[in-house]
């Protein structure tokens, strides 16, 4: 039986939040859409402060950026891009076009076409997210993507030197200093100074996440990808410490940032509580993260791990760390979640910053349909047919003209029926 030894805000609360989102989002869409580079310039001064001359950075703007980085930093970055491009190209590489007979004469293929133009969104509005541009563009480039944009909120007024760094260094071919909806829609529907994209992708928060949403359709996106989501699922092997500093590394993302302990052992749930108070005095982020955990954090005590797995399957969580005996058990039975972090040496921040999976996750349960993302998002599977014999088409037309009469599709109909004529040399379809 489940016990919850401390519950989070209820889901009606949060439906309340997201309609005000969705309405101002929506605002900002119709104003970008109706005066383009006027209302872009207006909201950038409202939400960020933020009135350059250019929105988009010269050579000279990404080379000064960069001279301001240390070498250590830059040695940081590019070594997270090579883990990041490692296993993106890995991955692209298991993606084979296919060309197969399936039928005497009928040949089926499929090609993975990289979409042309993709928009990357970098968050930065609490935190300079300069890892999203390894995760976006780099991952848009080993896919093969011809024109990449990636556009990054200004960080306390001016442009993150080691997020634009990051974009360069990925391989973007456009940067913009532009955040929030107002990026994204100028992506997304172009502007006269923004030429438009075929697809949005990136993390951000509700209002970027709202507008993408908002969006699709349009343009491609790649995924809700919201505010962090982070569960950890602990036996009684697991400590107190670890699991309070996985649930708190999280919580910091922002005040509407859910962590979740589930566990067998009140014993570690009660330790649990009492360590992440103990944390909450030293963490320099206890403003942000004090604030998710008190609205959103919530300790689960289960009876056995199966319980916990369906739990765990139910709230489809973006991030899910396994501080268990047998962490593969889970790996074997979980269906719904982002990323999975297995075992207690690595956890969700090696995922977020350096170890190479992507961290652009689903949330708000995106989990029980999508995996984050990945190279596939930017390569659309194309199929093509051809038929190699007149024996084959003449067989189809067959096939094909009496389904098509059980559907009153006379078109379709006669265009098998023209097949069977021509190729089978025959009047009629028997
Ligand atoms: P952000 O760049 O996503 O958003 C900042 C922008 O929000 C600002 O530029 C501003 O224009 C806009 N904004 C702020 N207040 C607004 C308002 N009232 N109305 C309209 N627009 C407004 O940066 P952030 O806020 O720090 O959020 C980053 C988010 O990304 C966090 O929630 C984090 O959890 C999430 N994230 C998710 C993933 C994932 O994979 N799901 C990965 C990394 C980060």
């Amino acid at each position: 039986m489940i016990k919850y030894l401390k519950r989070g805000k209820d889901i009606e609360v949060r439906a309340e939040d997201d309609s005000k989102v969705r309405s101002t989002v929506e605002g900002i869409i119709q104003a970008v859409e109706s005066r383009g580079d006027a209302a872009v310039r207006e909201y950038s001064r409202q939400f960020d402060q933020w009135d350059p001359a250019d929105f988009r950075l010269s050579a000279a703007e990404i080379e000064k950026a960069r001279k301001s980085l240390s070498a250590r930093e830059i040695e940081d970055i590019a070594f997270a891009q090579t883990q990041v491009r490692n296993f993106a190209q890995i991955q692209r590489d298991s993606m084979r076009d296919v060309e197969v007979e399936t039928y005497p004469g009928v040949v089926l293929g499929h090609r993975h076409i990289p979409v042309n133009a993709v928009g990357c969104y970098i968050p930065g509005g609490k935190y300079p997210l300069l890892a999203s541009a390894h995760m976006s563009v780099l991952t848009a480039k080993v896919a093969g993507v011809k024109r990449i944009v990636a556009t990054a909120p200004p960080y306390q007024g001016a442009p993150h030197p080691a997020i634009v760094t990051a974009m360069a260094m990925a391989g973007a071919d456009e940067i913009l200093v532009l955040g929030g909806v107002q990026a994204v829609v100028a992506m997304a529907v172009g502007t006269p100074s923004i030429a438009p994209v075929d697809m949005l992708v990136g993390p951000g928060n509700m209002y970027v996440a709202e507008a993408k949403r908002q969006l699709f359709g349009r343009v491609g996106i790649d995924l809700f990808a919201g505010p962090t989501e982070t569960l950890v699922i602990a036996d009684d092997s697991a400590d107190a410490e670890m699991c309070a500093v996985d649930l708190l590394g999280q919580a910091e993302h922002g005040p509407t940032s859910p962590a979740i302990l589930l566990t067998t052992s009140e014993q570690l749930a009660h330790d649990t509580l009492a360590e992440i108070q103990r944390q909450l005095t030293i963490l320099p982020t206890a403003a942000i993260a004090s604030v998710s955990w008190a609205e959103y954090g919530e300790v689960i005590v289960c009876d056995t791990r199966e319980e916990m797995l369906r739990k765990a399957d139910e709230l489809a969580f973006e991030h899910v760390q396994v501080l268990t005996r047998d962490p593969d058990w889970f790996l074997e039975h979980l269906s719904n979640y982002g990323g999975l972090f297995l075992g207690a040496r690595t956890n969700v921040a090696f995922g977020d910053k350096v170890i190479g999976t992507n961290h652009t996750l689903p949330t708000n349960r995106a989990a029980r349909y999508t995996g984050g993302l990945w190279v596939g998002k930017f390569l659309k599977t194309c199929t093509y047919q051809r038929v190699l014999t007149d024996e084959a088409s003449a067989l189809m037309g067959e096939y094909c003209s009496r389904l098509c009469h059980m559907e009153n599709f006379a078109g379709h109909g006669e265009q098998a029926n023209l097949r069977v004529r021509r190729y089978g040399d025959r009047a009629e379809v028997p």
